[in-house]
């Protein structure tokens, strides 16, 4: 079969959306373009960012391709899965571009997979993945018969049909990704990196998926979920391949970067740096000595609380307390140029406090984000405890909430972000 697999051109005026609005490689079709062509099927896989084409664009290049299905994915890459933006606009736009042209139409991501009957309805999709894509979509290739596939949902004269529970990927024998070099041209963002210029272009990897912690406001529950290591020698594979095509930065993706040192010691030696994303209670100091020697110039540790009471609330599970915590960032700003603590806006952490402590880490040399509000995403903890199980109006309850229990957004929000009935009217059908 031929199957096209799309990363629409992301677009992000009037949303709530707080994640990087740069280029990414994205990484769940890279993997379900890996899946697909070792099934012996032929893959045209588009992104609107890193080629530079906008949505109508995209349908055309699909069209000429004449596939027997495509793909699309709601948020704009893995990385981003956990905070996508809750309007289906962008990728709608896509769809209703590509028409009838595209054959069986399949959507991807955190929609589907936490509330699959308002994505089918809103994308009018054929069907949808929920949970992670990669094995759902080579198997949709490889049958007509798509009644009884596991870890989706189709509609049925207005009935939604769910065929089992998400998917979780085994992931730890993903082959090693190669990327276009006319991609990787286009790809010169170094993703959470501030300490210097960029040298060199950037990409991403995934060395280890999901986390074994359930922090309270983390959308992880219906994908990405579990904690899983990807074979050791197929990443230094595909980092060594990115590096011979002029990588020289590389963000792992990972939720949380657990200290690996097979890995670390493996990328000491190489020319390429690196950022992470991860809890620094999990690092002890000679480990943290040895991230920067294997060339991490950027962390972004998850703190989110400068109070044990807030810490507790958000369920982080942390058994240190806040002055370990800031001495440990602070001994990992020795080694790594640029440290940053997550906060987030808590209740129970008092102005004064934050102050102190922001004051503290930002003057030995950790930067500290003013703490931003938290966006109750459906595959959340926290919205499950206030609203159980998400319905058909998730997202919309999801999004009033935010909006009206926030007058101030993070800097790099829109700063008055739109209602999603009002960003999805003109592309969405229902
Ligand atoms: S530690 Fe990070 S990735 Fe893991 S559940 Fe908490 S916020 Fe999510």
């Amino acid at each position: 079969m031929r199957v096209a697999l799309v990363n629409p051109s992301w677009t992000y005026d009037g949303s709530i959306y707080f994640g990087c609005r740069h280029p990414h490689l994205p990484l769940e079709l890279g993997y379900c373009k890996a899946l697909l062509e070792s099934d012996g099927h032929e893959v045209l896989m588009l992104d609107g960012q890193l080629q530079r084409l906008d949505n109508q664009a995209l349908a055309s290049r699909v069209a000429d391709f004449s596939p027997g299905m495509t793909v699309v994915t709601t948020a704009p890459t893995y990385l981003f899965w956990r905070c996508a933006p809750p309007e289906l606009r962008v990728p709608a736009e896509f769809l209703s571009a590509l028409g009838d042209s595209g054959g069986a139409t399949v959507a991807v991501g955190p929609h589907a997979s936490a509330t699959p009957a308002p994505t089918l309805r809103k994308l009018s999709v054929d069907i949808v993945v929920r949970g992670e894509c990669e094995e759902v979509v080579a198997e949709l290739a490889s049958t007509r018969d798509w009644s009884n596939i596991a870890s989706t949902a189709y509609l049925e004269e207005g009935r939604t049909i769910v065929i089992g529970p998400v998917h979780a990927s085994s992931f730890v024998n993903h082959p090693a990704l190669k990327w276009p070099a006319d991609w990787l041209a286009n790809h010169h963002h170094h993703h959470h990196r501030f300490d210097s210029e960029p040298h060199g272009l950037g990409a991403e990897v995934e060395a280890s998926r999901g986390c074994p912690y359930n922090c309270s406001f983390c959308a992880k529950i219906d994908f990405r979920d579990a904690y899983r290591r990807r074979n050791h020698e197929v990443i230094v594979e595909e980092i060594d391949a990115l590096i011979a095509q002029g990588v020289g930065y590389i963000y792992f993706i990972d939720e949380i970067f657990l200290p690996q040192k097979a890995l670390l010691e493996a990328l000491v030696g190489r020319d390429v740096q690196f950022g992470v994303q991860t809890r620094i209670d999990l690092w002890k100091p000679e480990l943290l000595e040895l991230l920067g020697a294997a060339g991490c110039v950027s962390v972004e540790a998850g703190l989110e609380s400068l109070t044990v009471e807030g810490r507790e609330m958000l369920a982080k599970r942390c058994r240190l307390g806040t002055e370990e915590l800031a001495e440990l960032l602070i001994k990992a700003r020795r080694h790594v140029p640029f440290v940053q603590a997550n906060l987030i806006g808590v209740v129970q952490d008092e102005k004064s406090l934050v102050d102190y402590w922001r004051k503290h880490l930002i003057s030995n040399g950790v930067w500290a984000n003013d703490p931003v509000p938290l966006y109750p995403y459906p595959s959340s903890p926290s919205y499950r405890e206030k609203w159980g199980e998400p319905d058909d109006h998730a997202w919309e309850r999801a999004h009033d909430h935010y909006l009206a229990s926030f007058d101030a957004f993070s800097e790099i929000q829109e700063q008055q972000p739109l209602p999603l009935p009002v960003l999805e009217q003109q592309c969405c059908r229902a």
